[in-house]
């Protein structure tokens, strides 16, 4: 008689497993299930088990480089959203102590410093000479 452990250890050997992106597949089809589930949405939930069944694909699959590139082109999409929404924040944050002025000659923008009353501005594109209040 088999083991156990005869048929289940063959049958890992040389699966792709679990990458960031399975584990994320995972975790939004768990959110869209909940969801589904609570709202009545059968959408959700739909969608929801197909992503789980994709996530196993995955998990179980055998070809490496095709995963290992799914996997990469989620790693570079996160990153790109991390770095997107801290140039956001960083613009807001500037907004706060500066104020953008467009050169009433040539459209320019230009960045000054708040709350410092009126200031003669020399644009740095056509060299006019204008007056703002900050
Ligand atoms: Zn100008």
């Amino acid at each position: 008689m088999k083991k156990i452990k005869d048929v289940v250890v063959p049958f890992f050997q040389g699966r792709y497993g679990v990458d960031k992106f399975s584990k994320f597949l995972t975790r939004l089809s768990i959110v869209l299930l909940i969801l589904g589930l609570l709202f009545g949405l059968w959408f959700f939930i739909l969608l929801g088990l197909a992503i789980i069944i994709y996530s196993d694909f995955r998990i179980f699959s055998m070809k490496f480089n095709k995963r290992y590139m799914e996997e990469q082109a989620y790693i570079n999409f996160v990153n790109k959203l991390k770095f997107e929404t801290e140039r956001r924040i960083n613009i807001c944050k500037d907004l706060k102590v500066n104020k953008i002025v467009k050169c009433p000659n040539c459209g320019q923008k230009i960045r000054l410093p708040r709350k410092k009353g009126k200031i003669s501005i020399r644009c740095s594109t056509c060299n006019i000479e204008f007056i703002k209040r900050t």
